[in-house]
């Protein structure tokens, strides 16, 4: 997916603030944080959404979670955070490529993000 947002972060053509990456995943920063801390674990390959994924995609669907509580920690949320995935038109997903926002910071979330 040569124009895809998420693709040329992955590829660098877009800068990004990076979290980690491994061969599968990549972690940056959002660039809008709704709390303190606030970044997306987005497949390196091109998955458009959730509702897109199938079964072959299960490794890099359980990277995606595997990594999240140790970054989440790493970034400043060592207590719990939020997933959020976002899926298609119902999730009001803004880009179509698969990303799990994680979501925290020293205080909780609240009930709901309104914004995410
Ligand atoms: P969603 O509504 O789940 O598709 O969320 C898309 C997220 O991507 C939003 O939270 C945006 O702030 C974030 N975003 C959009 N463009 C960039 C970018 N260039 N770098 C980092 N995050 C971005
Ligand atoms: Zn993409």
């Amino acid at each position: 997916m040569s124009d895809c947002l998420f693709c040329k972060i992955v590829r660098g053509e877009i800068p990004s603030r990076k979290v980690y990456e491994d061969e599968q995943v990549y972690a940056f920063h959002d660039i809008n944080p709704a709390r303190p801390v606030h970044f997306l674990i987005v497949p390196k390959q091109h998955i458009t959404s959730l509702a897109t994924a199938g079964e072959a995609d299960a490794p890099v669907l359980g990277r995606m979670l595997a990594v999240a509580g140790r970054l989440a920690a790493e970034q400043g949320s060592p207590d719990g955070f939020r997933v959020i995935i976002n899926t298609g038109r119902v999730g009001q997903q803004e880009v179509e490529h698969l990303h799990a926002h994680i979501v925290g910071g020293p205080d909780p979330v609240g009930p709901m993000l309104k914004r995410i």
